[in-house]
């Protein structure tokens, strides 16, 4: 393999596209391709030249804390570090988390309070879930609030591809087939909703799982997710994170939580003078389902399932699915929902479902399953369908048969 080194800035591209002609012509490669090839390498180029922020430490910092925090490792930079997230780590996230079984650890280097240079661009991460096209239903239009109109949405191959695994697993197996399984549906998906918008839609991928992390997912996600956006400084000033709004993002860390159960204090530590992020309002599962249940891509698009969704069907039977075909039935949209459910199980299994739901909600960790119960029960007192009233007996049920 031939390689061409060259310093990320725009001016090197003629170089680049030089490189790259030299090579596809030994080849033969006919002239059609190779334009196509160079539009291409142009676009990752420029993008990688432009909006990457190499002279910040910030996304490197953020990206290694938790592995340092873990082994009792101080993180020296050469690049600085902007000031307003070293105080956000040194004076809050840092102490939270050594109060939480993590060892304190000291960050030195270089601070500044120098703005970076930025696009000023508005960003959201869109996965397909209910979560983000809320983000989208609330900030994609004309009616966003001033400055925080969605101008870019984004797919990481980074954050939360992983949030349900128990080891011991393989991490590179897992990495394959989440990535094989994003790839063909939900990228796909995303690619095709960023268009409908008129959005530039960027996609990061990362070597910190394969190379850094290697485990310990579900205790990386955020950090995953910040020093991604952290990266791309030059581009973002905000970020609009679709979180699911639960009462359990905003817990104290500790070392056996995963990040996404302190991710509103996370979040808060980790802003710079240049680049904030904005929470989810806590706006409850129904009301988003409520507001989105007639966009014609959430219809055909809607991904929330936990399991491998295969042809892009959820599967109908994990926490994901429920918390999703249960409050679209008793809002009566579910019919719309028929590419993206099977249906007919649903409506052949329904008792079932509802009794799986109130299952797991009696287990001592499914804190989100005891909200969209309290949801479900709220939303069934205002509507008049057979599946509410039914749902309100099996909850009953077993809910007496549970405390006696
Ligand atoms: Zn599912």
């Amino acid at each position: 393999m031939k390689e061409f080194k060259t310093e990320a800035i725009t001016e090197n591209l003629h170089s680049v596209l030089e490189f790259i002609d030299g090579q596809l012509e030994l080849i033969g490669c006919p002239m059609k391709p190779q334009m196509q090839i160079d539009i291409s390498v142009e676009e990752i180029f420029v993008n990688i030249a432009r909006y990457l922020c190499p002279e910040r430490s910030n996304a490197f910092v953020v990206a290694m804390l938790w592995y340092a925090m873990l082994t009792g490792s101080d993180i020296r930079f050469e690049a600085p570090v902007s000031k307003q997230l070293y105080d956000g780590l040194t004076g809050t996230l840092i102490p939270a988390l050594a109060k939480g079984g993590f060892r304190a650890i000291r960050l030195e280097g270089e601070v500044t309070s120098e703005r970076v240079e930025t696009q000023g661009g508005v960003v959201s991460g869109l996965s397909c879930g209910a979560d983000s096209f809320y983000t989208l239903h609330c900030y994609g239009g004309e009616d966003a609030p001033v400055g925080k109109k969605l101008t870019h949405l984004s797919y990481y191959m980074a954050d939360y591809l992983f949030p349900f695994v128990k080891p011991p697993y393989d991490v590179d197996v897992l990495i394959d087939e989440q990535e094989k399984l994003y790839n063909e549906h939900v990228l796909e998906y995303a690619g095709m909703i960023a268009e409908h918008h008129k959005l530039p839609f960027l996609v990061v991928r990362t070597n910190l799982d394969r190379d850094y992390y290697r485990g310990g997912l579900i205790f990386t996600g955020m950090y995953r997710f910040l020093a991604c956006t952290l990266a791309l400084e030059h581009l973002f000033s905000l970020y609009l994170i679709s979180s699911s709004g639960n009462a359990d993002n905003v817990g104290e860390p500790s070392i056996s939580s995963p990040t996404q159960s302190y991710e509103d204090l996370i979040c808060s530590c980790c802003g710079t003078e240049s680049l904030n992020y904005q929470l989810s309002d806590h706006v409850s599962r129904v009301k988003k389902l409520e507001a989105i249940a007639d966009d014609p891509d959430v219809r055909q698009y809607l991904s929330v399932c936990y399991n491998s969704a295969a042809g892009g069907v959820n599967c109908g039977k994990c926490f994901g699915c429920w918390k999703t075909l249960i409050p679209l039935d008793f809002l009566g949209k579910l019919d719309g929902f028929s590419r993206v459910f099977n249906l007919k199980s649903y409506y052949g299994n329904r008792r079932h479902v509802f009794e799986q739901l109130v299952h797991y909600s009696f287990r001592p960790e499914a804190a989100a399953a005891r909200d969209i119960n309290r949801q479900l029960l709220s939303l069934a007192e205002t509507v008049t369908s057979d599946s509410a009233k039914e749902f309100i007996e099996v909850y009953t049920e077993l809910q007496n048969r549970n405390t006696v």
